[in-house]
């Protein structure tokens, strides 16, 4: 067991009452993180990259890279395309080997959504890759690779009848729906509208995605897998402890030209923190062979 679809992964997360954590990456150290620390806790994982880290790494050897790295361990781990901003980044993603891709259209009119997650979908299926949709808007407490800064007051709610309309329309495997979450830092505790949650799940039966999982707190988490989620995705997290022990490595070593001896530290302490996560999210010990 290696490299998986989400839907796979996702489904298996409904029926077992966890969440697969979903870790973003752009690089050699956050992937091997990422995947060590799903590895020392037998759990799946999801590694994830949105178009700006994909273009950084290069898609072909971001897609080879965890196949090598993952491909010879007894865990299941997704290959997912985050926050895909069209059906060209999708195609390009296709080509590139991924298992799973999200396409966001929620900021175009619903049905300019529909219609394109509709043909992402169809495009997708056809190579045996899943899809995840999103619905309302997940704003941005903080600039991050997901997207610009925008006013946290802006946080966008998803509708209900749009949320049923949309899954019933595209068929997707997933979906993200704004409940009050938003990407980067928090700047005042989190208000997750379990109430709106309730509403989504009784209407839809499809797997629900919560992004902007960073500084949400243990319980709301919790909750949220009791009511439906099944994939949660954490970023900002792993940016934030690799860069502060960077930044204290080199404060510590100013001579220091061993590149290797800088960032294992960082490394080191994402692995820490993706363990964390998965625990959090109830997928410790829920590989399966
Ligand atoms: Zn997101």
């Amino acid at each position: 067991m290696s490299i998986v679809t989400n839907k796979e992964l996702l489904e298996r997360a409904l029926e077992g009452h966890y969440a697969v954590a979903s870790f973003n990456t752009n690089n050699l150290e956050y992937s091997q993180a990422i995947i060590q620390a799903a590895y020392e806790l037998n759990a799946p994982v999801i590694i994830a990259a949105a178009k700006s880290e994909i273009d950084y790494m290069n898609g072909y050897a971001f897609v080879a890279m965890v196949r090598a790295i993952a491909g010879p361990l007894p865990i299941p781990v997704g290959i997912h395309l985050d926050h895909g901003p069209s059906y060209e980044e999708v195609v390009r993603c296709l080509r590139y080997g991924f298992t799973s891709v999200m396409y966001d259209g929620s900021s175009l009119p619903l049905s300019e959504n529909i219609a394109n997650t509709k043909k992402v979908v169809e495009a997708a299926r056809a190579c045996g890759v899943s899809v995840e949709g999103e619905i309302g808007v997940i704003g941005q407490a903080s600039d991050g690779p997901e997207g610009p800064q925008i006013d946290s007051d802006m946080i966008g709610l998803a509708d209900v009848d749009e949320c049923e309309r949309f899954v019933a329309e595209t068929n997707v495997d997933a979906f993200a729906a704004a409940i009050g979450n938003a990407h980067g830092l928090y700047k005042r505790k989190p208000e997750l509208r379990f109430d709106l949650l309730e509403q989504i799940r009784n209407k839809t039966n499809t797997p629900l995605v919560l992004h902007g999982g960073t500084g949400i707190p243990l319980e709301d988490i919790r909750k949220a897998i009791t009511m439906g989620v099944a994939k949660i995705n954490f970023s900002t997290v792993m940016r934030k402890g690799a860069i502060e022990t960077l930044r204290n490595t080199l404060n510590d070593h100013p001579g220091e030209l061993d590149y290797m001896k800088l960032l294992t530290p960082a490394r080191n302490k994402m692995v820490e923190i993706a363990k964390e996560h998965i625990i959090m999210c109830m997928s410790d010990q829920k590989a399966w062979k």
